[in-house]
């Protein structure tokens, strides 16, 4: 069953496409990895599915994206973000705030007001399914910025979760992560895909045979391939 099913985008950066009449349906609570070669449009892809793309100046963007039957290109783009959730290649807490307000900083950001105990709870809910709950519970109001990278990214991957997102993208998560992060961040996908539809970017063909139940293959701006992983990567 597709949560997203695209078709024939195209996407641009002044006139100029970098995404070339892609059609493609995303299953629902798998994990789908986003491949190809560095350039070929994986990156402008995934934004286009939270319609951060058309952010970029001199962007543009033609077809449709439904989700759930529903063209998010017609929909109000702040919606789209809180259903379709972003963790991005380097662990970008807000320096400022601390954790539990990095938490939570989704609601604050769509301006929803929440009672104290009612973020507690958020707060805790969204630390553990990033499992990060037990290493930070003492220390939620230590600013982000003073965990390690992992951690980080752990805690990027909770101000994700909190809003209850449909979909959640991941561009890279663990590019900038050492082996033993990156391990603990790939064993919390999996675990996260009980409950949310990824798609995760990567340049690991090794990543995706560990993570991905599908893999899409892009080039030059085009999708080449896609199919269930195991099948992507045998060789007939
Ligand atoms: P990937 O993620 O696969 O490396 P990108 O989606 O970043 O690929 O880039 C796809 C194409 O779009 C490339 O040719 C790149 O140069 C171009 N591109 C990406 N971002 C911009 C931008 N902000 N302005 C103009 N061109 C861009
Ligand atoms: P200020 O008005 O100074 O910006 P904040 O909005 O930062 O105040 O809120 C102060 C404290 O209240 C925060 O540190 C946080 O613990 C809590 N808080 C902030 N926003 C929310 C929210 N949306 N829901 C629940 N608690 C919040």
């Amino acid at each position: 069953l597709a949560i997203f099913e695209v078709r024939d985008l195209w996407a641009y950066y002044n006139e100029k496409p970098a995404i070339r009449k892609v059609s493609l349906k995303i299953p629902e609570k798998k994990i789908t990895a986003i491949m190809g070669p560095s350039g070929c449009g994986k990156t402008t892809f995934i934004r286009c599915l939270n319609r951060l793309h058309e952010l970029t100046p001199g962007a543009s963007i033609k077809g449709e994206i439904l989700l759930r039957d529903k063209n998010i290109l017609e929909m109000d783009p702040v919606l789209v973000r809180r259903k379709i959730g972003m963790v991005f290649q380097r662990p970008n807490p807000f320096p400022t705030m601390t954790i539990y307000d990095n938490v939570i900083a989704g609601y604050k950001l769509l301006g929803v007001r929440l009672k104290r105990e009612e973020a507690d709870r958020i707060v805790e809910e969204a630390l553990r399914k990033a499992a990060l709950w037990d290493e930070v519970k003492d220390s939620l109001h230590k600013r982000g910025t003073y965990l390690s990278g992992g951690q980080q990214q752990r805690l990027c991957i909770a101000r994700a979760l909190a809003v209850k997102p449909e979909v959640l993208l991941m561009d890279e998560p663990t590019s900038a992560l050492d082996p033993k992060s990156t391990a603990k961040i790939e064993e919390l996908i999996v675990e996260l895909k009980r409950s949310v539809t990824i798609v995760i970017v990567t340049h690991n063909i090794a990543q995706a045979g560990r993570v991905a139940d599908y893999t899409a293959f892009f080039y030059l701006g085009e999708l080449v391939e896609f199919g269930p992983t195991s099948e992507i990567f045998t060789v007939p």
